[in-house]
């Protein structure tokens, strides 16, 4: 095959397309088998020496067709109901793809661009930030929590007479959050230098929210020592069980001891839109920063976090890169004719990343397709799924239910006074959901206890997969008694 094929791939954009949406179509269909049920068979097609010359975009494509895709991930599977990931919804990846064609880069004056920022204002207004919020994308939740504790560092420093930024960190930090919050905050801390260690798990109450006492006794001590105390860390909606701190006590205290206050609403901040949840976010416009990912309940595919702060000049202190020749240099200083004339507005400097695509152009699309009503409702059934599950644990004498739920996570287990081992037994039955491939939860601990923990955020699940993975667990409990 001659090397001028690559420049025949334009031409055929469209066939492909074709193509590759039938193929897509037929695997969201979910009729395959799993990627583990025969691997040899696509590893041994897949595995081979580095190409001297290439193929070609056909052959290539078949491959995708024939090998990837049939053998890709049961994330997006509307029985999907483990850890917090989800599939994209239809118009969220062709907006990506849309995107990485033509607009590679966020920067320039583009539509792209602008709609990075609209997006971001819509975002912030669906989800009732206060309006002087500003915001930023970036990869997923991971790198928006880095980039609101480099914020939280920036600030706490400087009340000191200190640009981190440029010195470093040159006291010891404290952190505080609990044992419930992501372990990305730890990860920012070591990243950010202020150490794993900074992270002081303060207590929770019983039903995972942090203890305000707790932390008013930390704080009021820590204030006296050594340690500079960088950010109080609050979660709205816990990976675990999807509890909310309360925010309006942890805010205040906080404020009251000028400490900077991070709600990490990767997961749970969307929960605002469903009214039975509501109060439980009161006190949200005591954040300083506020971080959620559309990538998990708006349906977007992966690779796509924000992070809100109340000013976004503070970010721009922590992560500059520095004016460069090869970016600003090219910019002209007379009025824009050309997109290129201008970079827009600085993301590059408010971040980690340089090279990123638009990805607001995506979350435009997501909220212009369905609207907040949409969004609503897509919180509100997958909100009331886990109520579902809730209730019907309560009622069954084989079900127990281990934590009542707050958004779209349930906590529940099988028990029974013939089992010795619930836990073990517990860890069975979800192997077993996991080889069925129907109904797809995980599992968490709570205390002591093994629980069975779907966590409803897909745009493609809908009020009949609780129902059915209530059956199936009951129906392969009550199996795995038989045998006992
Ligand atoms: C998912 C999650 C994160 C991490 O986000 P990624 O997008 O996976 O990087 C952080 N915090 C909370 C509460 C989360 O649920």
């Amino acid at each position: 095959m001659s090397n001028s094929a690559e420049f025949a791939e334009c031409d055929h954009l469209p066939h492909f397309l074709k193509q590759l949406g039938n193929e897509l179509e037929r695997f969201l269909r979910f009729d395959h088998g799993d990627a583990m049920d025969e691997p040899e068979l696509w590893q041994n097609a897949l595995r081979g020496p580095l190409p001297e010359r290439g193929v070609g975009i056909g052959p290539v494509m078949d491959e995708i067709g024939h090998y990837l895709i049939p053998n890709g991930s049961k994330i997006p599977h509307p029985g999907f109901s483990s850890f917090i990931t989800t599939g994209p919804t239809t118009l969220g990846a062709l907006t990506s793809f849309a995107a990485s064609i033509a607009a590679p880069q966020r920067l320039g004056l583009t539509a792209f661009q602008f709609l990075e920022e609209q997006s971001l204002q819509w975002l912030g207004e669906m989800l009732t930030l206060p309006p002087h919020m500003k915001g930023i994308y970036s990869s997923g939740g991971s790198v928006a929590n880095l980039l609101a504790l480099g914020a939280a560092r920036q600030w706490a420093f400087e009340q000191i007479g200190i640009d981190p930024a440029q010195d470093g960190v040159l006291k010891t930090c404290r952190l505080y959050a609990t044992a419930s919050s992501h372990h990305t905050i730890h990860r920012s801390a070591a990243v950010l230098g202020l150490g794993r260690n900074a992270v002081v798990a303060i207590k929770e109450d019983r039903n995972g929210r942090m203890c305000a006492d707790d932390l008013q006794r930390q704080l009021d001590a820590d204030a006296n020592s050594h340690y500079l105390s960088v950010a109080v860390v609050a979660t709205a909606g816990t990976t675990g069980a999807g509890d909310i701190d309360p925010l309006r006590q942890l805010g205040d205290i906080a404020r009251a001891h000028k400490v900077w206050f991070h709600v990490d609403g990767a997961y749970g901040l969307p929960g605002i839109l469903d009214p039975r949840v509501t109060p439980l976010y009161d006190g949200l416009e005591l954040a300083d920063s506020v971080v959620v990912d559309p990538h998990k309940w708006l349906g977007a595919p992966i690779g796509i976090g924000a992070t809100f702060v109340r000013d976004r000049d503070i970010l721009h202190r922590a992560f500059t890169q520095g004016a460069a020749d090869y970016l600003e240099g090219t910019i002209s200083d007379e009025k824009a004719q050309s997109s290129l004339d201008g970079l827009g507005i600085p993301y590059a400097d408010f971040g980690v990343e340089l090279s990123s695509p638009p990805r607001g152009a995506v979350v435009w699309a997501l909220i212009k397709e369905i609207g907040k009503v949409g969004m609503r409702e897509r919180i509100c059934r997958h909100n009331t799924m886990a109520r579902r599950i809730a209730e019907r644990a309560r009622a069954h004498p084989n079900l127990e239910l281990v934590r009542e739920p707050t958004l779209s996570i349930c906590c529940f287990r099988y028990v029974s006074t013939k089992v010795a081992d619930l836990n073990a037994f517990n860890r069975s039955i979800h192997r077993q959901l996991l080889r069925n491939g129907e109904n797809m939860p995980s599992t968490t601990m709570i205390d002591e206890t093994l629980v069975i923990r779907p966590c409803f955020i897909g745009a493609r699940s809908l009020a009949h997969h609780a129902e059915e993975l209530v059956d199936e667990v009951i129906a392969i409990g009550d199996a795995l008694c038989k045998n006992l």
